[in-house]
């Protein structure tokens, strides 16, 4: 029988043995307990590496998915941060972290509420998370110095990208849900945008419009 400190660094060394190697992250992922995000008999399974159901038909991300998207949005502690895709609030639970404040929009209200109710039960302040389609980003807030999108798009939404400060990063999944996906960064530079592509993925679609529970 394993114990909870043996459980967790097995956690993170199968983390750095995906490639995360930025401590800030892997701090980042041992503080937060991935168990408080997920409910029933998967809680059991939160320290495995892989995704798991969620209400609405939804998915918690894989942790090593999870980190490696943290490590490639380079977060700084004064960023101000828009999640789109709050699914059970692990993912901005992370990066709470490490910003200044964080907003995680959710186009389910029930996830959304749920989530906000962990961040108030571990004391996570600068996170919030709002109900709205997360396509159209959230303009009230703008701009962001990163975007992080967890569910995949076609193509970069045009409302997120205006939404990125100058020397802003954005992580997203792009492709068909059916298809190969790719994570691709994107940063706002001074002459325009520059895209990167970091690996082959696989997210739920980014979904129009508000969902029905
Ligand atoms: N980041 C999540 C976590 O840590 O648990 C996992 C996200 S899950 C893979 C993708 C989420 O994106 C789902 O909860 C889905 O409902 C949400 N989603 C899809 N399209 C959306 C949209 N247009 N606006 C906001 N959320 C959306």
């Amino acid at each position: 029988m394993i114990d909870d400190a043996e459980r967790k660094m097995q956690f993170l060394f199968a983390l750095r043995s995906k490639g995360v190697t930025d401590t800030r992250v892997l701090t980042a992922m041992e503080r937060i307990d991935r168990g408080a995000f997920v409910r029933g008999v998967f809680a059991s399974r939160a320290y495995e590496d892989m995704p798991l159901p969620i209400a609405c038909g939804q998915t918690i991300s894989q942790p090593s998915v999870v980190a490696l998207m943290t490590q490639a949005l380079d977060v700084r502690p004064r960023d101000k941060v828009l999640e789109v895709g709050t699914g059970s609030g692990y993912q901005a639970a992370v990066l709470s972290q490490l910003a200044r404040r964080v907003y995680t929009v959710e186009r389910y209200r029930r996830l959304a509420q749920e989530a906000q109710q962990v961040f108030e039960r571990l004391d996570l302040s600068n996170v919030t998370a709002i109900v709205g389609d997360g396509s159209h980003g959230l303009p009230e807030q703008a701009p962001f110095d990163r975007i992080l999108v967890t569910a995949a798009a076609e193509d970069p939404p045009g409302p997120l990208l205006a939404q990125l400060r100058e020397g802003g990063i954005m992580v997203l999944p792009v492709g068909q849900s059916d298809t190969v996906q790719h994570l691709i960064k994107v940063t706002r530079t001074p002459d325009g945008l520059d895209y990167e592509e970091l690996r082959p993925v696989r997210f739920v679609p980014l979904v129009e419009g508000l969902g029905k529970e």
